[in-house]
């Protein structure tokens, strides 16, 4: 990634698409001067350098020969009131492709740097306006496609990720500096350094850490939608329940047994949660080749799969293929599943009971007539986003995890260590490292190179 630090940078931060306003956003020590020389007030007197910041004014965009590219607001916000801290001028003009790279050409002809993926976010972090884990909660905010994931988005953008980690790196700066004094004079009697409360110091903050990394497999499958594999028989209604879900004819339906042999994908968004939708070929003892190697890849996809929605027909008696399912189910440890008795408008020939004893969750379901569903998304929704954990309401990436773990499993070490009666010279090295670790989670203490690898994901404009 090229970075341009102490220059000005411009890029358009909307879409490349036609739409009815594109913005350009510039930031930085030329970027009002720049508006000066491309825009041509209407609605006040003022030059863009004049304006103050917070304040938008109507008028013209033109081309360093005077030519007349658009019209639009410009919006003015003054360092260090502003996203990165820096001046800012945001001009919104007509969506159009062309007239937007013309506008901005002319923004570059006067001097401003073409800014890389993630360069706005990585100067507010750099410029203090954020800390390391809200500017990375300002790309997952954007890449939200469902409730849950998004809530939880905005919350670590408003801090709450920042304040679980600075709690816990403040208490281990606390016992570092006890340990630190200490060292200097070992014949002071230090309270909170006895080894039993010093352990319990270290214990309370490895549990809060570990509560904080436990989020990570939640915040993964919130992030990237649920991978939920609808199986069962063939004829039982998978795809009929998969076009419903969403809401087109995806999946080939007729009457014939054995039609879905691939799988079929589809995201959809169920409520608060986004599910990753994969139609199976239907599981049954078959000795057609090609839909044997259907039922192999769906048997592999479930046992990878976060969830199973294991479909049932009601109108059916429970045979072979049922139960195969059912055992199928029972051994993928880890892996959410919920029973859907379809076919709900039908006459039961089914034998629930057998359904109810080896489920936690049993719905009934019409996936011709799209009864049922609210029920499912209702027990989906409770599956993936209650939990009774204090770290709920936030959402971690892999970055932070590794940075978590590490220092979790350091602290760890540390422990062990003091049992073992390691002197605390050497307990503090250990101690100091774990700390290293929670100071670059929260960027108070990292390199650049990480940091412009954390940009660098980021898309241009933001
Ligand atoms: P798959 O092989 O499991 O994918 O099953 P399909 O989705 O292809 O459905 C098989 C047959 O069952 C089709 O004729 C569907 O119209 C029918 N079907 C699906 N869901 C329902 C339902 O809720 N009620 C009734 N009566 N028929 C259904």
């Amino acid at each position: 990634m090229i970075l341009h630090y102490g220059e000005t940078i411009a890029a358009v931060s909307t879409p490349r698409a036609a739409g009815g306003i594109a913005v350009i956003r510039i930031s930085g020590e030329c970027a009002l001067n720049i508006a000066d020389r491309i825009f041509i007030p209407v609605s006040t007197s003022k030059k863009p350098s004049e304006m103050d910041g917070y304040t938008c004014a109507y008028g013209r965009f033109v081309s360093l020969s005077g030519e007349q590219l658009d019209d639009g607001i410009l919006t003015v916000f003054k360092a260090p009131r502003s996203y990165t801290g820096e001046n800012v001028v945001e001009l919104s003009c007509h969506g159009g492709i062309y007239v937007t790279e013309r506008v901005l050409r002319s923004v570059y002809e006067l001097g401003a740097y073409p800014a890389s993926g993630g360069e706005f976010t990585e100067r507010a972090f750099l410029n203090h306006k954020m800390t390391l884990t809200q500017a990375e909660a300002v790309m997952d905010i954007i890449s939200a496609e469902g409730r849950g994931f998004h809530r939880r988005a905005v919350n670590v953008k408003d801090g709450s990720l920042y304040r679980m980690i600075k709690e816990q790196s403040d208490r281990l700066t606390a016992v570092l500096g006890e340990i630190g004094a200490w060292i200097d004079y070992p014949d002071e009697d230090i309270p909170g350094l006895e080894n039993n409360a010093l352990e319990e110091r270290l214990t309370d903050i490895y549990t809060g850490l570990a509560g904080i990394s436990s989020v990570y497999d939640n915040s993964r499958i919130l992030r990237s939608g649920i991978d939920t594999v609808i199986a069962g028989k063939p004829n039982v209604g998978k795809s009929t329940l998969m076009n419903l879900l969403s809401g087109c004819e995806r999946s080939i339906v007729t009457d014939e047994a054995g039609t879905t042999r691939d799988i079929v994908e589809e995201s959809v968004r169920l409520g608060d949660i986004v599910l990753k939708l994969s139609d199976t070929a239907g599981l049954r003892s078959t000795d057609s080749i090609a839909e044997g190697a259907g039922i192999e890849k769906a048997r592999k996809k479930i046992l990878s799969a976060d969830l199973i929605i294991a479909v049932f027909d009601n109108g059916d008696t429970l045979d072979d293929n049922d139960r195969q399912l059912i055992e199928l189910c029972k051994k993928t440890e880890g892996i959410k599943s919920v029973a859907c008795i379809n076919k709900s408008d039908k006459e039961n020939r089914l034998d629930k009971n057998i359904i109810e004893q080896c489920f936690d969750n049993v719905i009934y379901i019409s996936a011709k007539t799209g009864s049922g569903i609210e029920e499912l998304q209702n027990v989906l929704n409770k599956l993936f986003l209650t939990n009774s954990s204090i770290y709920n309401e936030i959402t971690i990436n892999e970055r932070q995890k590794i940075c978590l773990d590490k220092a979790a499993s350091l602290i760890n070490e540390a422990l062990d260590n003091i049992k073992s009666g390691v002197t605390l010279d050497a307990v503090n090295i250990v101690l100091d490292e774990a700390l290293n670790a929670l100071l670059e989670l929260n960027g108070e203490r990292v390199t650049e190179a990480v940091t412009d690898e954390i940009f660098s994901h980021f898309c241009v404009g933001k």
